[in-house]
């Protein structure tokens, strides 16, 4: 152990002095490489060290500083040219669905779903799909440094035990439809589940479990409000997508004579514990109650584009004070759970669409993925940044790769020329979950070919078609 610490507390040319015999006990000591803590004066830390106990970080700074304070059971060395960060935050997922990845592409957002996902789903969604699926998802967030993710799908218990045994950290909701679902034939099945799925992970640490009715065009004002009841019986999130397309407008005024925010708001939907996914098409009353009502809002650039839904007007939304994170929408839609693409994608649309090079700039762009992120699903007192007392969900970005040499700017590198190919070591709540090409908890041989298996079942459904 000692010989580890010296590498902490030495240059290059070896240890330059034995470290202190009182230090205290830690479980883990990240050190060297550069610390982007995303902390409130964005600090960023060369030749940094991260120190957890019981999986929370008790001490952040330059390592030569720390591993004199203290001796941990364990150590990981970050190279030189290493970046060390947050673990990314991925607010709007649908896990499972990376075993209906590039079934139907090129589709606009009504025909995609209604014609080839909500038919598919039909047929193939079961516990055993959830469960492949969400593996599949796991191990690549894991792998592209994704320590945190929201989630609506069927049978959320399900992905709830997949994200206990793989280590993540998520806020799950159970799905809410106001049509026949894999896991409820009735509304009524659906918010029973929902209630038995929120009794049995009440205080887990990391996991949030959460009702997810779908959307306001899929669910009846009865069904929110019933949703919304049962979610603050138990103080759990309630996650929904709001505004993602222009026919979805049209669809609430026809049917309610106000825009899906309104709407919302009008029968008592909204409130802090509302995250949003898409919030494309919103006016200016429309930002000013999200913001008055607390709701968090996330970004979803990929799905956007791919789908060609629209772009949320980022800008005016932080303006109007409503904290913005950043998703990746469904594996089906996007078509990937790659973080760093969704932060790059998202700093060059807003630019793109603001004609304006200086929109969105790299540090912003990371928030989003981080301490913003974070602060839009009500979690930033406990991740989102390297700080003491927060959890200890960081990553380990290879900066020895050649897209990331030679290094002027980090928030420049991690913006536009990381990928999540480059994540070299992912850690949740202290625990190391992948590493130097290995996974602790999670089986990628085993999980390919279950996913395999069940895509014979998808090809099948697909093939009889809707
Ligand atoms: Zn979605």
């Amino acid at each position: 152990m000692l010989a580890c610490l010296a590498q902490a507390a030495c240059g290059p040319s070896g240890p330059t002095e034995a470290p202190p015999a009182d230090r205290r006990p830690a479980d883990l000591l990240v050190f060297g490489g550069t610390l982007v803590t995303m902390d409130p004066q964005r600090r960023v830390i060369v030749n940094g060290a991260v120190a957890v106990v019981d999986g929370a970080i008790v001490a952040v700074g330059p390592a030569a500083e720390i591993a004199h304070l203290y001796d941990p059971a364990r150590s990981v060395r970050a190279a030189p040219d290493d970046l060390v960060l947050p673990g990314l935050v991925n607010g709007h997922n649908h896990a499972p669905m990376t075993l209906l990845r590039g079934v139907a592409d090129d589709l606009r957002l009504m025909d995609w779903l209604q014609n080839y996902i909500f038919p598919a789903e039909a047929a193939v969604v079961d516990r055993d799909f959830v469960r492949t699926g969400t593996e599949l998802a796991a191990l690549e967030m894991i792998r592209s440094g994704t320590t945190t993710f929201a989630d609506m799908y069927y049978f959320e218990d399900e992905v709830a035990w997949v994200v206990r045994d793989a280590g993540l950290r998520g806020v799950l909701g159970e799905t809410i439809i106001d049509f026949p679902s894999p896991d409820a034939a009735t509304v009524d099945d659906a918010l029973a589940y929902a209630e038995r799925y929120l009794q049995s992970w009440v205080d887990h640490p990391r996991i949030t479990a959460a009702v997810a009715p779908h959307a306001p065009y899929t669910c009846s004002p009865e069904t929110l409000l019933r949703a919304a009841e049962l979610a603050r019986r138990y103080g759990a999130p309630l996650l929904i997508h709001v505004a993602e397309t222009r026919d979805e407008v049209d669809q609430i005024r026809g049917d309610y004579g106000s825009s899906p925010v309104q709407h919302l708001e009008q029968i008592g939907f909204l409130g802090p514990d509302v995250v949003a996914a898409h919030a494309i098409w919103v006016d200016a009353a429309d930002r000013a109650t999200l913001a008055r009502r607390g709701v968090g809002a996330v970004h979803n650039p990929e799905s956007n584009m791919k789908l060609a839904s629209g772009t949320m007007p980022l800008a005016e939304l932080r303006a109007a004070g409503v904290a913005i994170g950043l998703g990746t929408d469904g594996p089906a839609s996007n078509n990937d759970l790659d973080m760093f693409g969704a932060i790059s994608t998202a700093a060059l649309l807003h630019k793109h669409m603001a004609a304006d090079p200086t929109a969105l700039p790299a540090t912003e762009a990371l928030a989003l993925a981080t301490i913003e992120g974070a602060r839009a699903l009500g979690l930033d007192a406990t991740i989102g940044s390297l700080e003491v007392g927060k959890r200890a969900d960081l990553i380990i970005v290879d900066g020895s790769r050649p897209n990331l040499v030679p290094r002027f700017d980090p928030y420049s590198h991690l913006a536009y020329a990381t990928r999540g190919s480059d994540v070299k070591t992912t850690i949740v709540d202290g625990r190391i979950l992948f590493e130097e090409g290995r996974f602790t908890t999670l089986d990628p041989q085993r999980i390919a070919a279950a996913a395999r298996q069940a895509a014979e079942r998808v090809r099948t459904a697909v093939a009889r078609g809707p």
